[in-house]
Parts: structure tokens; C-alpha cells; sequence
């Protein structure tokens, strides 16, 4: 063994600082879930002024997805998230990509058979099946386990092909301590010999987690609580190796009701689905912090956090145990707020690409819509079918004309209609003002209230019983062709019904 090179990797570790790692597999979208974890260990890294690295778990080589990497640098960016080391901006530590570091882990795995806290298991296929198949828990049954010196070589000189097991103890028991879920304790006989180096020489995830968050130096480990059933392995493997063991953070599933986890194949939306079904990533990222987190203190009951609010106050102490329930409409709340909260200028960028798409006539500018709609969306999704009648006219009921509050009906509107209409004609130029005074000057002269007058140019104009901004901002927008054209519409539509 290169005692030296061993030596080398522990004198690269950093000390002195808190260091947390972000660990994904590259599967070509961000799952609700490992967003948020994503999140909690960068507020961990971020609130202690530490260090948040970024660490691609591609070992797994039957689930690689071309583009997936991308997707994971690109979903981090638009979430704020952002790294300290990584495979694209290295670090002292790296590489940051598994399947690059795989000496690495035929290096240590070789260190542990020594240590004798691995071995060399050389049984094929079909008898782990026939294991399997007998039924029990499906665990090793130890085979391998105390093989002769002389039985090894011999197999490895024939080039038997052979997988490296932990050498779990089968006596006593492991303890370890997580920051959530608080001690717990397993009997060591109910762990299985699990397999640390595959066949193909590639590490499992729970052979390289260990490497790599030691080695990277990791103080904080955060990970869904899936794992948590398999961290005492972990710690033998750290104790195996005498290495201090780090803070351990497992965080219950996302649910998406109370009995199932949220699963992308049952249809459960990712991040970037969210974000195509109109959701902003800054209530996103808020709201998925809280999904299992929740301030203390004076900000106990708030609700609306930017980022760096966040990374300000996160405590570990307010991750729950229990699973939280990812609930749409909840999203939607915060989401209508976000958008609430924009400025004019952010919003209408936002809103532009849905305004682009349904809004196509030409000379209509979207940029005095946009702040129409502001006030009126949930999502981004809610701008479309909210702004269809700028394109076309719809088809509409005179009954839209009958308002009791405004005190207008058929033929009251018709009535205003047929004084708009000249008055418009004349006017010059078309602009907000000019519009406004003139159809509040109609009402004026007429000793009308205003919505008698307003009512039915926005019916008009409109053909709909709801819509983003009044009669004046319809005009202005339609300009004054479309305006008046539609004003005869509704004259003549009126005048026919009578
Ligand atoms: N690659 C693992 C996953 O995506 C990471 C688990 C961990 O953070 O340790 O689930």
C-alpha cells in the first residue's frame, strides 16, 4: 500500500470550516425533493459563512442521461444556488464527478480488505440468486466472508470475477446520532455484507458517499431520509477507516398526500415542471424551504423569505421529522404573491414570452397589458386565457350589457354606445388621457354616472364580463380602429335584438 498517497489525500482535506455537499445524480430533472435538500445544505454552508460543493453521483451508469449535468447547473443557477467547488469550477478536492475519482475508491476498498473490514466476494450470479430466491432478507449470507488466503489467490489467478463486501461485525451493535431523527441505534446482525465495489470496479453510492464525503472534507451531510436506514453501515466504514464521523441531517420525504411519497412517474411535478407551468423560482425556492422547515422565533409565523433572508436565519433545529405534504394551491398563494410583489419592469419581462404567445396582432403593446394582468395571476399560465379577446373579438351575449350595480341594460347601452361612437371618431389624439376625458366628459354632460358609460364600451370592446383593466385601458390598447369597430359591433348587435 502508498502509505504516502493516503497520506497525501488527507493533507488536501480542508479543515476549519463548515463544509456541505450538494450530491445529485445526473437524471436530467430536479425532484421537489432534492431541491429542497439542495437547498438546506446550501443555507447550512451559506448561514455558517462555509463552503457549499457541488459533487455529480454518476456511478450508477444504467441511468445516465445525456444533458443531465446541464440541467443540474442550470436548475442550481436559477434557484440562487450557488457552489463553491465543483466539477466546472474545481476546488482543492476534486474531481467533483464520481466515475473521474474512481481510483480512488479501488484504493480505499483495497485499504479495508486489508484492515479486514472488506473482503473479496467471488460468487456469480446465479447463486445470489438462488440466495434471493430462498427467501430470508435478501442479505448476503456471508459466503466470502473468511475465504484462505490461498482460496483468494487462487480465484483471482483464474480471474474469477469479484464485487467487494463491508465486513459488517455480527456482533454488538451501531449507534449514530442524526440532527433531525435524534439516536438511534441497530443491532449489527441485522445489516447486510453490502457491496462497496461493483464487478465493473465502480464504487456503490454507499461505498462512495463515504470516500468522498470524507474526503472532500463534509462536516454536514444532508440527504433524504431514505438513507437513514443505511448510515450505520456508513459509520462502520468510517470507524473501519478511523475517520470522524460527520453531522448527519436526513430529511423526511416531500409527500404529495399523506400516504405517498411525490414521484416524478406518477406525475408529481419537478422543479422545471413547475417552472413551465408558470410558477416563478423565487416562490418556488421559498416555498419548498419551508416544506419541512420553519423559522423560529420572531419569524416564527412569516411566510415570505428571499434567499438570502433564508441563509440568514436557518437553523437545522426547525427541519421536522414529520413528512411534509407538497400542496399546489399553497404554492400558488405564494406564487400570486411573488408576482404581486415584482416590479412593473420584472413582471412584464416575465409575462412577455406568455403575452408574445397570446397576443399576435400586430401593433398591440403588450407592455401596457402586462400591468393589467399583474394584480390577476396565480401563475404565469393565467395571463393567456385572460387576454385571448385583444386577438378576437368573442362571440358574447347582449346580456353582458345588463349590469344592476352600474344600472345599465340592452338599452341603456345602446343608447351610450351610439354617443360613444362620434365621439371617439373625433378624437385625436388616442391616447389614455384623452380617452378617459372623453368618455368621462360624455358621462358629465349627460349627468350620467360614469359606468353607464363605461360599462358598455368595456362590453364592447371586449365581449367578456371580466377583464384585466377598465373601458380606458381597452381603447387605448385596441387603438382606434379596433375600438371603433368593435363599438359598431355592438351597436349593431344591440340594435338587432330589439
Ligand atoms: N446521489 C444521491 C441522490 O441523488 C445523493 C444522496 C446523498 O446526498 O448522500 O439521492
Amino acid at each position: 500500500m502508498d502509505q504516502k498517497w493516503f497520506e497525501d489525500q488527507e493533507a488536501r482535506i480542508p479543515q476549519g470550516e463548515i463544509r456541505t455537499r450538494f450530491a445529485p445524480s445526473p437524471t436530467g430533472y430536479m425532484h421537489v425533493g432534492n431541491l429542497r435538500t439542495a437547498l438546506y445544505t446550501w443555507l447550512i454552508a451559506r448561514h455558517a459563512g462555509g463552503k457549499f460543493i457541488l459533487r455529480i453521483e454518476d456511478t450508477d451508469q444504467g441511468r445516465l442521461v445525456e444533458g443531465a449535468v446541464e440541467v443540474i447547473y442550470a436548475t442550481l443557477r436559477k434557484c440562487g444556488i450557488t457552489w463553491d467547488e465543483g466539477p466546472d469550477i474545481g476546488g482543492p478536492v476534486g474531481p467533483y464527478i464520481q466515475t473521474e475519482r474512481r481510483d480512488f475508491y479501488g484504493k480505499y476498498a483495497q485499504l479495508l480488505v486489508e484492515k479486514g473490514a472488506a473482503y473479496r466476494c467471488f460468487c456469480d450470479k446465479a447463486r445470489l440468486e438462488s440466495l434471493h430466491a430462498q427467501g430470508g432478507l435478501g442479505g448476503y449470507d456471508g459466503h466470502c466472508r473468511d475465504l484462505t488466503a490461498a482460496e483468494i489467490d487462487e480465484k483471482l489467478a483464474q480471474g474469477v470475477p469479484y464485487v467487494i463486501r463491508q465486513k459488517i461485525p455480527r456482533e454488538g451493535s451501531t449507534t449514530f446520532e442524526d440532527a433531525v431523527f435524534g439516536t438511534i441505534t441497530v443491532e449489527n446482525n441485522t445489516l447486510d455484507d453490502q457491496v462497496l465495489i461493483k464487478s465493473d470496479g465502480l464504487p456503490t453510492y454507499n461505498f462512495a458517499n463515504v470516500i468522498d464525503d470524507h474526503l472532500m472534507g463534509i462536516t454536514h451531510v444532508v440527504r433524504g431520509s431514505e438513507y437513514l436506514s443505511s448510515a450505520p453501515k456508513y459509520n462502520l466504514l468510517y470507524e473501519a477507516f478511523g475517520w470522524p464521523i460527520p453531522t448527519y441531517i436526513h430529511c423526511s420525504p416531500v409527500m404529495r398526500d399523506a400516504n405517498n411519497k411525490m414521484s416524478k412517474r406518477h406525475g408529481d411535478p419537478s422543479y422545471e415542471d413547475l417552472i413551465a407551468m408558470g410558477f416563478l423560482s423565487e416562490a418556488v425556492v421559498n416555498y419548498v424551504t419551508l416544506l419541512g422547515w420553519s423559522p423560529r422565533g420572531k419569524d416564527a409565523e412569516r411566510e415570505f423569505f428571499s434567499l438570502k433572508e433564508l441563509a440568514d436565519i436557518f437553523d437545522v433545529g426547525g427541519i421536522s421529522k414529520s413528512p411534509a405534504i407538497f400542496d399546489l394551491d399553497k404554492l400558488k398563494y405564494f406564487n400570486a404573491n411573488y408576482l404581486r410583489a415584482l416590479s412593473p419592469e420584472d413582471f412584464c419581462k416575465a409575462a412577455l414570452p406568455y403575452l408574445d404567445q397570446a397576443v399576435t396582432t400586430p401593433g398591440i403593446d403588450k407592455t401596457l397589458i402586462a400591468p393589467l394582468v399583474q394584480p390577476r395571476c396565480e401563475t404565469l399560465l393565467d395571463i393567456a386565457p385572460q387576454v385571448d379577446f385583444f386577438d378576437q373579438l368573442p362571440p358574447y351575449s347582449n346580456d353582458l350589457y345588463c349590469h344592476k350595480k352600474m344600472k345599465t341594460d340592452k338599452a341603456n347601452s345602446l343608447e351610450a354606445l351610439e354617443k360613444v361612437l362620434p365621439v371617439l371618431e373625433a378624437l385625436d389624439p388616442w391616447s389614455y388621457d384623452a380617452i378617459h376625458d372623453a368618455l368621462v366628459g360624455l358621462a358629465q354632460a349627460q349627468a350620467l354616472k360614469n359606468g353607464r358609460i363605461m360599462w358598455p364600451v368595456r362590453t364592447a370592446v371586449s365581449g367578456k364580463a371580466v377583464t384585466p383593466g377598465g373601458a380606458v385601458e381597452l381603447c387605448q390598447i385596441l387603438g382606434k380602429q379596433e375600438t371603433l369597430r368593435r363599438i359598431q359591433l355592438g351597436i349593431a348587435q344591440l340594435r338587432q335584438a330589439e
